[in-house]
């Protein structure tokens, strides 16, 4: 059985990094048994990705996910993406991020800028083919110094009023997941997610998505308060949640200023992440790289681990389509096949979202 009716995951990549070769040479040289996190996270930006959609489709039938939203990361492509949701337009959407921005700062042609890279964006979301901007709210690729609060929020505020001018949700990535290295020169509002409550208070008319709603991996909730914090004192903000296990869930549902509509699953399938099992301990499975163990080689089973978590939870159904798509659905515009698919909810949040 299906665990709803209409099943989105809304954090999905659906491009693979080819690394192998590569982090083998690395390890070599370093005189390392496996390939290390670190390595991958410097190599992924600089390897083209492949198009994984057809491993991608054999865990949609096995899991009953309907729709996928797809999401660029380091190295994978806006056009790769693009190029999937055309070959099936209702089982895929695709957000965007500023990659040739990106590329040219690393090759050195011309510094990051956050101008530069919201004018790129601007091309793709004039197109009308992208429901959004992630993963994540663009950041300085080349940066290697810590960022200060002051200019960091300067630069999310150009791009949200980008998100503003297409009228499309912005992403914010939150949580770490111990092997990537994530320091404050990149995304700090990832490591402090509450800097974001000032971005929401002053776009209350563009719709924030935390990517991992803090969660991305490990097993401490600091980064989940703050975001829950964030989604109970903002209309326009949502939390993605495939990477919760089930206590999380039942803290935003029973929270009278979050609950179902404001959650979205996303897991981040696709993305080199394992899960760890620690029998009578609290949580007994949560999702964290191994930093001595080195890179995961095959595709990690989120959907079965995730859909789990929430399988356990005894809600109203309804309850749980809202979570498992009928929030993502509101949010994103997504094409539905019938109306009437989920129950309504208070027209305030993203009100001004009707174009
Ligand atoms: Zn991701």
């Amino acid at each position: 059985m299906k665990i709803g009716r209409f099943v989105v995951d809304t954090h999905v990549h659906a491009q693979r990094h080819a690394a192998g070769d590569r982090l083998r040479q690395r390890a070599a040289t370093d005189n390392q048994n496996d390939a290390r996190y670190t390595d991958l996270s410097h190599e992924m930006r600089h390897l083209i990705a492949y198009d994984n959609s057809p491993r991608l489709k054999f865990d949609m039938e096995t899991y009953g996910v309907d729709m996928c939203v797809l999401l660029p990361s380091f190295g994978m492509t806006n056009e790769i993406n693009l190029e999937i949701v055309r070959n099936d337009p209702d089982k895929f959407v695709a957000v965007c991020n500023a990659k040739k921005t990106v590329d040219k700062a690393l090759a050195g042609e011309e510094p990051w800028s956050i101008e530069a890279a919201c004018a790129e964006l601007d091309g793709y979301l004039s197109t009308g083919n992208f429901i959004g901007i992630g993963e994540g709210c663009p950041g300085n690729p080349t940066r290697k110094t810590t960022i200060g609060q002051t200019e960091r929020m300067d630069e999310i505020r150009v791009a949200m009023q980008l998100a503003r001018k297409h009228k499309v949700p912005m992403q914010f990535h939150t949580g770490v997941v111990m092997g990537y290295p994530l320091t404050h020169c990149y995304w700090p509002e990832t490591l402090n997610p509450m800097w974001l409550i000032d971005i929401a208070t002053e776009f209350p008319d563009v719709p924030m998505v935390l990517n991992h709603g803090g969660m991305q991996g490990w097993h401490s909730k600091k980064w989940v308060e703050d975001c829950l914090f964030l989604a109970a004192a903002s209309d326009n903000v949502y939390l993605e949640t495939g990477l919760w296990w089930t206590e999380l869930y039942e803290r935003a549902l029973v929270d009278p200023n979050i609950g179902p509509e404001k959650l979205m699953w996303g897991t981040d399938w696709g993305a080199s992440l394992p899960i760890h099992g620690q029998l009578r301990h609290e949580p007994q499975t949560y999702a964290v790289q191994y930093r001595r163990q080195g890179v995961v080689s095959h595709q990690v089973d989120m959907w079965g681990w995730s859909l789990k978590q929430l399988w356990r939870l005894d809600i109203p159904q309804d309850d749980l389509n809202l979570i498992l798509g009928g929030t993502a659905a509101r949010v994103y515009k997504l094409p539905v096949p019938h109306t009437r698919l989920f129950k309504p909810v208070n027209p305030k949040l993203v009100p001004q979202m009707e174009k």
